[in-house]
């Protein structure tokens, strides 16, 4: 077993490792307390923190942790677990991945030609001469078929002779999803009863995990008292007028959109700075709102944000959690409801709203569609003030129709998302998620 598979033990060596290794995973369930500590960390904090957590103190516990949480997940066996898990799972390669492909010290693990021969892809995929690649059409719609927005759809692409036209990022994005789709396949497995039984109140605690999680709900409070030391300082700053580096930048915008604001109200709290050109800040909110990528993007966790020194003022409760947005979550859920004002509400009643008119200070205000008329941008305007889901679920309409190719812009975006943030499909996955859960799901059975 080496490094490399416990950072990677999706790989097909790191399973062939483990075979060779003569390793029984009924015995390493039944004795190795540490593996399935880490089995289920990597399982709850999908979860929670829609990220894998550790890693663990060996590699040898990282790496057998792995299948020893996808057995986890069959024995919770719910629709939600599982997605949520091979997304975190997925996140944390493609984080890796970015990391390796980026070295030239000769230090990296993987490089991206391995990845592809990983993948059976090496024959589908060639480098342009422009740094970009081309994906085999074939193989491209079965990467791309879950990724959201509208530049991955075929019809967007240019089509030449068979091949599908990606930049690096693009590309970088479909590895994410051949990841993810390897961490869930065939899962649910069918389990022996023996590690069944040996594993019960693990099973239990992640259940009790998943039950705790108000899966339906979003947050969609604003209330800037109650955000973490980390995020009221960062938003301090941008009201000063202060200059903000992408990293923060990125974690502020992320972490808004996270909590409920749209697009126009982030653009809008963005002007105050005269740092921020609204075309550009409209253009990066987009991104990370999932409008114009492949992904709506949660706000980094406190780990990174601790190591781009955005950890301010870190408080008590900060030592119980490990996200901006679990602090937040947590604050609401303590606070009184009656004594909750969302800032939207209190913007909007102070300022007299110069967009709409009306005044009885309901979310959807702020696109002055708050008349039934059916109104002009998103069409979601059920008071759940949730533009973004309305503005692109399956109408496949456009919001973001400003997209088509800003070279320079897309790259910052794309800087500014490497720097700072994990990619996790959120809200709608949520919903999607819970509605198949709900149904009894759709999941495979065996492997
Ligand atoms: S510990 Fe986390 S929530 Fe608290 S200030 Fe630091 S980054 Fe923010």
């Amino acid at each position: 077993m080496e490094p490399r598979h416990a950072r990677y033990p999706f790989l097909a060596d790191a399973r062939l490792a483990v075979e060779e290794a003569g390793v029984d995973l009924a015995t390493v369930i039944r004795e190795e307390d540490a593996v399935v500590e880490r089995a289920r960390e990597r399982v709850s904090n999908a979860i929670t923190e829609r990220d894998v957590g550790g890693p663990a103190a060996s590699d040898r516990i990282e790496l057998l942790s792995y299948p020893v949480a996808r057995v986890l997940v069959s024995l919770v066996d719910e629709n939600v677990c599982t997605r949520y898990y091979a997304a975190a799972e997925a996140d944390r390669a493609a984080e890796r991945f970015r990391e390796d492909f980026a070295r030239a010290d000769g230090r990296a693990v993987v490089d991206r030609a391995a990845v592809l021969r990983e993948f059976d892809l090496d024959d589908e995929v060639h480098a342009l001469a422009d740094g970009g690649f081309e994906v085999g059409v074939a193989a491209y719609l079965r990467l791309a078929s879950s990724l959201r927005g509208e530049s991955w759809r075929l019809a967007n692409r240019a089509l030449d002779d068979g091949r599908v036209p990606v930049s690096e990022p693009d590309l970088d994005a479909l590895l994410r999803e051949a990841v993810e789709a390897r961490v869930g396949e065939a899962l649910p497995l069918s389990v022996p009863d023996e590690i069944g039984a040996s594993l019960g109140e693990t099973v239990q605690s992640v259940r009790e995990t998943l039950s705790e999680l108000d899966l339906t709900r979003e947050i969609d409070t604003v209330v800037p008292d109650l955000f973490p030391p980390c995020m009221a300082h960062l938003l301090d700053a941008v009201r000063r007028g202060d200059h903000l580096p992408h990293h923060s930048r990125f974690a502020l915008t992320a972490f808004l959109a996270n909590v409920g604001l749209s697009t126009d109200e982030i653009v809008d709290l963005y002007e105050v700075n005269p740092g921020f050109g609204e075309d550009m800040t409209r253009y990066q909110t987009d991104h990370i709102q999932g409008e114009t990528s492949p992904t709506e993007y949660t706000a980094p966790a406190c780990a990174t944000m601790k190591a781009y020194g955005d950890c301010v003022n870190p408080d008590a409760l900060c030592e119980h959690i490990n996200h901006p947005l679990s602090y937040y979550e947590v604050k609401l859920d303590d606070a009184d409801e009656d004594e909750l004002e969302d800032w939207r509400e209190q913007n909007g009643g102070e300022e007299g709203d110069e967009t709409d008119g009306s005044e009885d200070g309901s979310v959807g205000e702020t696109d002055g569609s708050e008349d039934g008329s059916g109104d002009e941008t998103d069409g979601s305007e059920d008071g759940s003030g949730d533009e973004t889901d309305g503005s692109e679920d399956g109408s496949g309409d456009e919001t973001d129709g400003s997209e088509d190719g800003e070279t320079d812009e897309a790259e910052e975006a794309d800087t500014e998302v490497a720097e700072g943030g994990e990619g996790v499909e959120k809200a709608d996955a949520e919903v999607v998620d819970d509605e198949a859960a709900s149904d009894g799901g759709d999941v495979q059975t065996d492997s």
